[in-house]
């Protein structure tokens, strides 16, 4: 048990991965909790930005699209990713948002179960993703219906006209984190194709898409990746349904033959095909970065000190803090990487964090969100955040009208 600053100070002592924290541009003064939300800028990649548009976007122009690796960047930054998510290269790439993603895909697991209509989720899970598949199943008609079931149910909801289920692996807000190889198996027992939101998984916690035998993914590039705010985001195909899965966004880069310009929609016979638009070359670039950073890092490593952070903020905050409710499950494997409590005064409480600056986030009605990254979090921090929380709760700091309104981003 770590109960003095010292036992956490020789935790960062002994930290195989203490030598990643500068590879990171954070600011003095600051307890950043909150990379699960907005990852923090790797300092290669400020410089990789200015490089990517002086000399690419400056100098080379249009040439870039060839002599750059342009063109290829979406794939050459998926197939990366895939080395963090159980994937092959070529199953994976990088386009578009989280949102559009799910959207083609959700479309997509419908284009690979004809006669099957339903798509499945969970209430509760991230809104984004819900409301993709009610627009979706709008789009449709009788072709689409969307199925939401309580949480925990998903599995028995499942039937012989589910086409997919869609389910985040990690919950954004109470981080627990699904059993991908038993609810993907028991959906294909149905026949129904598995599709899943890696958002808050991805450089996070340990992922084997095929391992499990995964149909879909999509995830995000700004969260635990630190791709930057907006960062483009990646989907997953199994390779046994690329060429035969069918989107509706088909515009001109998912073509076989762009450069061709012909008049009618051939779909690339590749993962290509889930892509619609110009891909986004300076964030690209950023991302990139990001993913060469976590995939410089061991794996293993990196999970077990991720857990053994917010082991060690869990414990902290039930010694100190009693007011505040865990909501998180207490098992390290049964996480993510971040961390919730509740709390009536929750909103206010977080804005006197950060007032003090102590950066988490707050997720409506009344949770209280903490991150932990094993690759810029130390272990002081974990101590030093929880020694301001247990100020912040003694002395009812937050009890103060400039903590309690609302802004617009919470
Ligand atoms: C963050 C997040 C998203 C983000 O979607 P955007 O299209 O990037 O806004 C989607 N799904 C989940 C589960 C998330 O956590």
């Amino acid at each position: 048990m770590t109960s003095t600053r010292a036992d956490a100070q020789a935790l960062d002592a002994a930290d195989p991965l203490a030598r990643f924290r500068d590879a990171f541009d954070l600011p003095a003064g600051v307890i950043y909790l909150d990379g699960n939300s907005l990852g923090p800028p790797p300092k290669a990649a400020l410089a990789r930005l200015s490089e990517t548009a002086a000399s690419e976007w400056g100098r080379d122009l249009i040439r870039s699209w060839n002599t750059n690796g342009w063109m290829e960047a979406p794939l050459r930054v998926g197939g990366k990713i895939a080395g963090l998510i159980g994937a092959k290269p070529h199953e994976v790439t990088v386009a578009d948002s989280t949102s559009v993603n799910l959207f083609k895909l959700a479309a997509g697991a419908l284009s690979l179960r004809p006669g099957r209509t339903t798509l499945v989720a969970q209430a509760g899970d991230f809104p984004t993703d819900l409301h993709i598949l009610q627009g979706l199943g709008e789009l449709m008609g009788d072709r689409a219906r969307l199925k939401i079931v309580p949480e925990g149910e998903l599995v028995e909801a499942i039937d012989a006209d589910t086409a997919a289920f869609v389910l985040t692996h990690v919950h954004y807000r109470s981080s627990q984190r699904w059993d991908m190889a038993g609810i993907t198996a028991a959906a294909q027992a149905k026949g129904a194709l598995a599709l899943w939101d890696l958002s808050h998984s991805a450089g996070a916690v340990a992922v084997d898409l095929n391992g499990c035998n995964a149909d879909l993914a999509v995830g995000c590039g700004y969260k635990h990746l630190n791709g930057g705010p907006g960062a483009p985001a990646f989907l997953f195909v199994a390779e046994r349904h690329l060429g035969a899965i069918r989107q509706p966004l088909t515009g001109w880069l998912g073509h076989a033959e762009p450069f061709a310009f012909e008049d009618v929609h051939r779909p690339a016979p590749d993962i290509r095909a889930m892509t619609t638009g110009t891909p986004p070359i300076l964030s690209l670039a950023a991302l990139e970065v990001g993913i060469d950073l976590h995939l410089s890092a061991d794996r293993a490593a990196a999970e077990a000190k991720g857990g053994a952070l917010s082991d060690l903020f869990i414990a902290l905050v039930a010694a100190r803090c009693p007011e505040l409710t865990l909501a998180s499950p207490r098992a390290a494997a049964a996480r993510g990487l971040h961390v919730s409590h509740t709390h009536p005064d929750g909103y206010a409480i977080v804005q006197a964090l950060i007032a003090r600056g102590v950066i988490g986030d707050f997720r409506a009605p009344d949770v209280l969100r903490f991150g932990f990254s094993p690759l810029f979090t130390r272990f002081t921090e974990v101590w030093d955040a929880v020694e301001v929380l247990a100020e912040v709760m003694a002395s009812r700091a937050y009890d103060r009208a400039e903590f309690r309104a609302r802004a617009a981003v919470t």
